[in-house]
């Protein structure tokens, strides 16, 4: 096995500007590569604050066209999750790692084994759970080889999979939404006849699928996989549509649920809805992209504070006594009140709800106090 820390993406194995332009300007603390010709494991593992506490973030598996696409990937969503963790105040850093290849054909035992050893070897820094075509089931093969991943089974001690909270947090995240669209109505806000269009129906986007549907709500679905969106549309009544026609969707609240960089120049100008509230990472393209949405009068609930609740799953599983169900579905119920205090913060600085997102984030970041090194 090759491991080399710091950024290896072309073909003389020299960085490109770009990603030592990124890794600066990001200030990621560390880049992990790693290649294994023996499993055919190309990961990368990127921590990009251990500030708050060990960086933890998902391992998100998926065919990236080029190292430097997985790369891009890994370094957005590792200082994500830094701010995901700081909104939220959890003792957390973020890091994310990203496995090159389609996981229905590439993810085998020897592959997870593999990467389970790279993840050892640092020691802790960086904690993993699943992203992104990854499961409970592959989080107990890692768990083989090293203690520092997370998201495993229940029944073992585990917190489970992070994306039923997920789900859940995006449903309380819808209702202070709506509150913000309709007004308070003197209690949560009801999600009865609000229709929701959502793209990706994967661990994630199927769960919120199915608790909207429970509430009342008129569903839009859409997934690249047809007999999935076919089989939700099916159980739960739903329109299903095809993967373009998802943006043109007329509804109250587009629920992006796949992958990130949806919400861009070409898809806000399309767009019919009067907000954006779903799971994925980085649903911005590009910063501007917040204050496009803002031009549109679209209400957008940025991505790192609406879909917090897996982690805060995650969170409840380290503590004291174990995880705690009960006490995750509380603590996640609080994802209302942060989007709250985001809009209040964009209307008081007549600025997007993005930028004040990233702004509670960084004054999150800058008041806690920094981890001696023995602890991270
Ligand atoms: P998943 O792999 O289980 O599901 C993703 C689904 O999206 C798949 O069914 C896939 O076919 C579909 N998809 C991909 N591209 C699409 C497109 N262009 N159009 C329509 N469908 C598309 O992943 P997941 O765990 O459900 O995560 C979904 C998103 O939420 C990701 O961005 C992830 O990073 C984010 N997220 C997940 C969690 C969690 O707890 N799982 C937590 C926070 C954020």
């Amino acid at each position: 096995m090759a491991l080399h820390d710091g950024p290896r993406t072309d073909s003389s194995g020299m960085p490109t500007m770009t990603s030592l332009e990124q890794i600066e300007a990001d200030g990621h603390e560390r880049v992990t590569i790693c290649c294994d010709s023996r499993t055919g494991l190309h990961a990368i593992i990127a921590i990009h604050s251990t500030r708050r506490g060990p960086a933890l973030g998902g391992v998100r598996m998926w065919p990236y066209s080029s190292m430097e696409d997985a790369l891009r990937d890994a370094l957005r969503l590792s200082k994500a999750m830094t701010f995901k963790a700081a909104v939220s105040r959890l003792p957390f850093g973020g890091g994310k790692a990203v496995i090159m290849g389609d996981p229905a054909r590439q993810k085998r035992p020897a592959l997870l084994t593999a990467f389970g050893r790279v993840l050892d070897s640092l020691g802790g820094r960086y904690i993993t759970a699943q992203d992104v075509g990854m499961t409970v089931a592959d989080m107990e093969r890692i768990r083989r080889v090293t203690p520092y991943v997370t998201g495993t089974a229940v029944g073992r001690g585990g917190s489970g999979d992070p994306s039923e909270m997920t789900a859940i947090g995006v449903v309380h995240g819808m209702r202070a939404v709506v509150e913000e669209l309709d007004g308070a109505s003197g209690g949560p806000a009801r999600l009865q006849g609000v229709r929701v269009a959502i793209q990706g129906l994967g661990k994630v986007g199927y769960r919120l699928a199915a608790l909207l549907h429970q509430e009342g709500a008129d569903l839009i679905l859409t997934d690249l996989d047809h007999e999935l969106a076919d089989r939700a549309g099916r159980e739960l009544g739903a329109k299903v549509v095809g993967e373009d026609e998802i943006f043109e969707a007329t509804c109250d609240l587009l629920a992006p649920c796949a992958l990130g960089g949806i919400l861009n120049s070409k898809t806000i100008p399309c767009l019919r809805c009067r907000a954006v509230a779903g799971s994925a990472n980085n649903q911005l393209a590009e910063p501007e992209d917040g204050e496009r949405l803002q031009g549109r009068g679209i209400l957008y609930a940025p991505d790192f504070v609406i879909n917090a609740g897996g982690l805060i799953n995650i969170a409840v599983g380290f503590g004291r006594g174990g995880y705690d169900r009960a006490k995750a579905e509380r603590r996640t119920q609080t994802i209302s009140s942060r989007l709250k205090e985001v809009f209040r913060i964009a209307k008081a600085r007549g600025c997007s709800t993005a930028t004040a997102a990233e702004r509670l984030g960084e004054a999150r970041l800058r008041s806690s106090p920094r981890r001696r090194a023995a602890e991270r």
